[in-house]
């Protein structure tokens, strides 16, 4: 393209774009946004609206396609959602007065991390922006919610950590240096699976001076150690990456972000991705809903502000006794004084988003409706911080303490505003009464021009004799004086024509002209003083930012400590012990969302009992359906909730703090990454067997199931071991699976016991009791549970013949060889030390790995069998192995 060509506003565009390349360039050309070239023709696509073409000096017509300006938001919205950035060029003067070429900049840059109108957030959820440094020795990480305020940092050593970080906050926006995109880890993978948009900065943002000084003058501190930093090396860098970004994309001065926050990944109990997942901690594994999740049966909270809060507590279960005793003890305070709390709750109701309010304040695009609901909000602090200060709970009286009843503020707003102002603050109307002296003179001569102007119509009626004479008004005329064509003729000397229409003159006289100029002038003097006031009231409310903000923060613990005090109350929960000797000790526990999807009390509660000595590991087993996941996502899902000081569905619980759950739960084939279900199962192994502790708390469900028999059953057989050593993991775990031989476990490894879910025969059939017993099952009931699920009759009786058939090749006859196997290789060596293991696994296998039996039968294309080859070829093998064992 030939730039000296283009016509100037087209040079303009050009210089604007080069300057915000990985941008949508929003260009306000009058009433439209206008975009151009190739943003024209990607925003024509993702928004589907119609692409036309402009002159530009070229011989070509440049593409454009535009967006009204009065409906920017929404389509703005729709594209940052998609992933795009959009920078906005605002004309900078009214085109009618500009001499030239109309003077326009880039007024804000839009990114999904830093978008903040209210119609594109969800206000239960944070929206995170995070800055990523990866460096030699870990990653700097920093995130931010520019809409509230919330500004932490934090450093991590390894992309486990990292990915944790991710998980937790999960940002719709990362910004990181080059370093990382560079490192390995895998972009597009991390795009698509947290469908966050990602991008490297330019190596100025990560300049460590430059970091230093933006933090230092945004928080106006002298030294950062002023800001509990001194130990945050790639820390601060991420932080002043992220400072600096939000500075270029907002424009503004952020002064509603007044705190900044370091923490330690060790306060918290570590939950991974997939854990995170599995237990449907605050989205449903398929749906990704709210509905059906941990979060959805603790919600009870009444504010956003709360709502988020929550969330966060969920996300973040606490690992230290004081910390979790001291919720405890407001929620059971809460439990007691249940008419206190519940008038709390009712004056938490109109309580609007405080955080998100006062960002747009300080942002200065509050409307007056937004602060009447802000004075609104204020008018309900006095009485919940009276409420608050009756109780005794350290951390409740902490949130009254923190509580400003900002009355000022409400007085303020009371007395300027007017009860149901416009959204739009260019039209007058906003400014109350008696509130501004000024303000009150030019109503006054409006409201007297008008009574005015009914006199002189009057007194013009009668002079002239023309009935019907009437003042009016339009906008482009102004006031004038109509006369009808039958009264033409009666018309004065001194009215003067000022336009004809078919059956009226409209006319205008000195007089009228003089009170035209004096109302005129009275209302748009107030308009515009009414905006000034506006402004003024807005602003002071932004100096007060700090106050606001721990008002709204304290909102929020109060919220979510009466939310789970009420779900507390309303479902029976108990508060439980928590000791840090490592027992879980649980007596009639449910699962907290399982039992509320369930109507009539069918829920059949169950027990639990795990230590670090003799009963440190549970082999479940059970049909399928009997309810052994179920069982034991309930455990985790118990311990998570008494970590983040909820009490618990159980008649009695006593909690050892877990530093990390993991669990392994269901085959489902990673399709995105081009996994196996196998291959996925088993890294999740790897990733437990290597980061677990003897304080974790393992959930693990079919372990090996996701490959042939035998060297699944050798697998979980050798996982069992591994885990339950204390010299090499000894992690409480709960373990369930279909391979009946691994109750032979017990009694042979120390800390293993066996339990099941009980069923009941009944002829044929079985009935699902739920019920956990000691003990292994001794059937697998696949084919009853077959039958339940529907599959036709004939195939279930084929089955059954099948089944008569198989059950004379005993494959627990291989799983006592194992057993043998296993204790001769014990005998023989010392206990392995950890990193040893993996090989002594591989010797063992070794010695099975070229017997022809087993080399067939893993070479067997088993989905190009008929069911008829499979039976012959097991037939053959079985006999093949017993003629074997004869002659030996
Ligand atoms: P498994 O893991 O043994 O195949 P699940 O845990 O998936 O079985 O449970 C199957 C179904 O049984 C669940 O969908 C649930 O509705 C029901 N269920 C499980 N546990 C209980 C229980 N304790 N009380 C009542 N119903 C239960």
């Amino acid at each position: 393209m030939v730039q000296s060509q283009l016509s100037p506003m087209m040079q303009h565009y050009m210089e604007t774009k080069k300057q915000y390349p990985d941008c949508v360039l929003f260009y306000r050309l009058g009433d439209f946004y206008e975009m151009f070239f190739d943003d024209a023709l990607t925003v024509s696509k993702e928004l589907e609206i119609t692409l036309t073409g402009k002159e530009c000096g070229l011989p070509e017509r440049a593409p454009m396609c535009g967006v009204p300006f009065h409906a920017v938001d929404s389509y703005l919205n729709r594209l940052v959602q998609k992933g795009y950035k959009v920078a906005i060029a605002e004309q900078m003067e009214d085109p009618k007065q500009a001499k030239g070429l109309v003077k326009r900049e880039v007024i804000r840059v839009v990114t999904p991390g830093t978008i903040t109108s209210a119609q594109a957030l969800d206000e239960t959820k944070n929206n995170y922006l995070m800055g990523i440094v990866c460096t030699d020795g870990g990653y700097g990480v920093s995130t931010a919610d520019i809409s509230t305020g919330d500004f932490l940092v934090t450093e991590v050593s390894t992309d486990r950590e990292l990915f944790d970080e991710i998980n937790k906050f999960s940002p719709s926006e990362i910004i990181c240096n080059n370093a990382f995109y560079v490192s390995g880890v895998d972009i597009e993978e991390l795009k698509n699976r947290y469908h966050v948009a990602v991008s490297a900065l330019d190596s100025h943002f990560f300049g460590e001076e430059s970091c230093h000084k933006v933090l230092k003058e945004h928080f106006r501190v002298g030294s950062l150690s002023g800001l509990g930093l001194e130990d945050y090396g790639t820390g601060i860098i991420a932080a002043g990456a992220v400072m600096q970004y939000m500075y270029e994309t907002q424009k503004s001065t952020l002064e509603h972000i007044t705190t900044i926050k370091p923490y330690s990944t060790g306060q918290f109990m570590i939950i991974d991705t997939s854990t995170r997942r599995n237990l449907e901690l605050v989205e449903t594994m398929r749906e990704k809903q709210k509905r059906g999740t941990l979060l959805w049966v603790l919600d009870k909270t009444k504010t956003a502000m709360g709502a988020r809060l929550l969330r966060a507590y969920i996300e973040q279960p606490l690992i230290h006794r004081e910390e979790i005793i001291a919720r405890q003890s407001a929620v059971e305070e809460l439990n007691m004084n249940y008419i206190s709390r519940e008038e709390i709750r009712e004056y938490l109701n109109p309580v609007y988003d405080l955080e998100r309010l006062i960002g747009r304040i300080s942002y200065k695009t509050a409307n007056p409706r937004d602060l009447i609901s802000f004075c609104n909000s204020l008018e309900m602090l006095p009485y919940i911080k009276r409420l608050l200060g009756e109780f005794s709970s350290p951390l409740l009286k902490a949130l009254a303490d923190d509580m400003d009843p900002l009355e000022d503020l409400f007085e303020l707003i009371r007395s300027a505003i007017v009860e149901e102002p416009p959204i739009t603050l260019r039209e007058g109307g906003i400014i109350r009464d008696g509130y501004n002296e000024e303000a009150d003179k030019l109503r006054a001569a409006k409201t007297e021009g008008k009574t005015w102007l009914a006199e002189l119509e009057a007194r013009e009626r009668e002079k002239t004799g023309i009935k019907g004479l009437k003042v009016k008004f339009n906008k482009v005329f102004g006031y004038y004086f109509e006369v009808t064509n039958s009264f033409k003729n009666m018309v004065p000397d001194y009215f003067v024509r000022k336009q004809t229409l078919t059956n009226a003159e409209r006319f205008t006289t000195d007089e009228l002209k003089q009170l035209e100029e004096i109302i005129m002038g009275a209302e748009d003097k107030l308009v515009s003083l009414e905006y000034d006031l506006f402004c003024e009231v807005r602003d002071h409310i932004a100096s007060q930012v700090v106050r606001i903000q721990k008002t709204a923060k304290s909102i929020a613990g109060t919220d979510v400590f009466c939310s789970l005090s009420t779900v507390a109350s309303r479902r029976n929960y108990v508060k439980p012990a928590i000791n840090e000797k490592g027992t879980i000790s649980i007596k009639n526990g449910r699962h907290p969302v399982v039992e509320q999807m369930m109507r009539d009390d069918l829920f059949v509660a169950n027990d639990t009992y795990l230590d670090n000595g003799k009963n440190r590991l549970s082999v479940i087993t059970g049909p399928n359906m009997a309810g052994k996941s179920t069982y034991m996502r309930q455990v985790a899902l118990i311990v998570l909730m008494a970590q983040l000081g909820s009490f618990v569905p159980a008649d009695e619980a006593d909690i050892g703090i877990c530093d990390r759950i993991f669990t392994r739960v269901g085959a489902s084939d990673d399709l995105a990454s081009g996994q196996s279900t196998f291959m996925v199962e088993m890294t999740e192994v790897a990733n437990i067997l290597r980061n677990a502790t003897r304080n974790s708390l393992l959930v693990l469900d079919e372990i090996g199931r996701g490959t042939s028999t035998f060297d699944g059953l050798s697998i979980a057989w050798a996982v069992i071991e591994h885990i339950s050593s204390p010299r090499l993991l000894g992690a409480k775990t709960l373990f369930a699976t279909h391979y009946h031989e691994l109750t032979e476990l017990e009694g042979t490894i120390a800390g293993v016991k066996n339990y099941c879910i009980a069923v009941k025969e009944q002829g044929d059939d079985i009935v699902f009791l739920r019920k956990i017993v000691r003990g292994g099952a001794d059937k697998s009931y696949g084919i009853q549970v077959a039958k339940l699920a529907g599959v036709p009759e004939s195939v279930i009786l084929r089955a059954k013949e099948i089944a008569e058939e198989l059950s004379n090749a005993d494959i627990t006859a291989r799983a006592k060889e194992i057993a043998e196997v296993s204790a001769n290789i014990a005998q023989r060596k010392v206990v392995p030390k950890p990193d040893e293991v993996d090989m002594q696994q591989l010797t063992f296998f070794d010695t099975v790995k070229d017997d022809d039996i087993i080399k067939e039968l893993s070479e067997l294309e088993i989905n190009s069998m008929t069911p008829v080859d499979a039976m012959n070829t097991l037939y053959r093998l079985q006999n093949k192995l017993k003629n074997r064992w004869k002659d030996s």
